[in-house]
């Protein structure tokens, strides 16, 4: 991929029409936890995007499960449902703990425990429930989202913003710096062990990430490298932090992206955040906006990447809730109506894609082989898929070419194959420092 982020098309090959839903902060214990807090936090916030953002609570598997038939009812040109990648974040704050101590050290509570307040069911069994659907792609967000350093020091100044929330178990995220991961650098320790917990928790690797606030720092790149990861989403929104927006910074960041250039990068179109509003309240309901342009980006370059937070659909407030989901079937069937042809992706298919031509994704029970040039290609089949049956790969057409290392030849088209896929059973809850 380029710099910019336009990918060029490979010579010859047709790709359809590509949407890729993507959806950051799930898993994410803020903003608020129940209903009393958001009471009191919504009285300390003045804009209306911060309250707005009041409250917004983790996902509870129900929510979930709305957002699951409603993308399963959205199938796109190949028969396949519309997929979200859900960006999720592991580690919530161990509020106990951190008290216990004085506030002098950080500890955390991952996934799938949750600080008391925060509990809501087992949000990973559900996550695999979406998985299995093919309407569900978790992907990595970061292991806190917050700053921890940042949340430690408030926290020891006597910030008395800070100590209201931390009280009712919130992330201090009226503050901006304390709301980005990275901006006060990179915690290689907290990297690694995210992706590790991610693979542990949902059986198979991170391949694509966001960090949070669209915060970079030197160091990011080759560790997410390192730990699998290979699309960077939103690749012209990401930067420096902007205290450090100086040439050196800028150079840095460059020269390790440049060093680290297997890391496909796809830039973000399109917002998609009707944030509770009512489609039919209103001459200019959001979708509409997005679905322009979505169609634009289509036009210009063959796909469009949505950016649609968790906020919309994960909410204290039921009609809000209601209002997005609302939203977004219309924009999903105005995308059917409007783009003929448009197939929905994983940023990993789009990524092989428009490197070769050719694909091979886990799409719930389905393992889909897609070639968009004019001959056979050849795809390496990820280790983590069902093991390969050479009879029903034959009978489509394909050829497996080396067993053990999954590489598979491909005749052009789109080929859907039945495969089940082993998830891991749910992990005892672990706390780490
Ligand atoms: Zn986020």
């Amino acid at each position: 991929m380029q710099r910019d982020g336009h990918p060029p098309a490979p010579t010859g090959a047709q790709l359809p029409p590509a949407i890729l839903l993507q959806s950051d902060d799930w898993g994410l214990c803020a903003w608020s936890p129940d209903e009393e807090a958001w009471r009191e936090n919504r009285q300390l916030v003045s804009s209306p995007t911060a309250a707005d953002y009041c409250g917004s609570t983790l996902e509870s598997p129900e929510e979930m499960r709305r957002l699951f038939a409603l993308l399963a009812a959205h199938p796109g040109a190949d028969g396949l449902p519309a997929v979200m990648q859900a960006n999720y974040v592991l580690c919530a704050p161990d509020y106990e703990r951190i008290r216990a101590e004085n506030f002098r050290a950080w500890h955390g509570i991952e996934l799938p425990a949750v600080p008391p307040r925060w509990a809501r069911g087992d949000l990973i069994a559900a996550a695999h429930e979406g998985y299995r659907a093919g309407v569900w792609q978790p992907e990595y967000h970061g292991y806190t989202h917050g700053n921890t350093h940042r949340l430690l020091t408030l926290l020891q100044q006597r910030d008395p913003l800070a100590h209201h929330l931390f009280e009712r178990e919130c992330w201090p995220l009226h503050d901006e710096v304390c709301g980005a991961e990275y901006w006060q650098g990179v915690e290689p320790r907290h990297l690694a062990r995210g992706l590790q917990l991610f693979e542990r928790l949902f059986g198979f690797p991170a391949r694509s990430f966001v960090p949070s606030c669209y915060i970079t720092s030197p160091g990011l790149a080759g560790g997410l490298r390192r730990g699998g990861v290979r699309v960077l989403q939103a690749a012209n929104r990401n930067g420096p932090p902007p205290d450090r927006r100086t040439a050196l910074h800028t150079l840095r960041l460059r020269a390790e992206h440049a060093w680290h250039r297997r890391l496909a990068r796809i830039p973000r179109d399109a917002d998609f955040e009707p944030r509770g509003q009512s489609p039919h309240g209103t001459e200019t309901p959001v979708w509409q906006a997005t679905l322009a342009r979505v169609e634009a980006a289509v036009a210009r370059r063959g796909a469009a990447a949505i950016s649609t937070h968790r906020l919309n659909y994960a909410h204290l407030d039921p009609t809000w809730v209601e209002a997005s989901l609302a939203q977004l079937a219309l924009l999903l069937k105005g995308i059917a109506d409007r783009i003929p042809g448009a197939v929905y992706l994983t940023d990993w298919e789009y990524a092989q894609l428009v490197v070769t031509g050719a694909s091979v994704e886990q799409r719930g029970p389905s393992l889909v082989f897609r070639n968009y040039t004019r001959q056979p290609c050849l795809v390496c089949v990820p280790p983590t898929s069902a093991p390969l049956e050479s009879a029903a790969l034959t009978d489509r057409g394909l050829t497996v070419v080396d067993a053990r290392r999954g590489v598979v030849r491909v005749p052009p088209g789109c080929h859907q194959l039945a495969s089940a896929v082993e998830l891991p059973s749910r992990q005892a809850g672990t706390t780490a420092s």
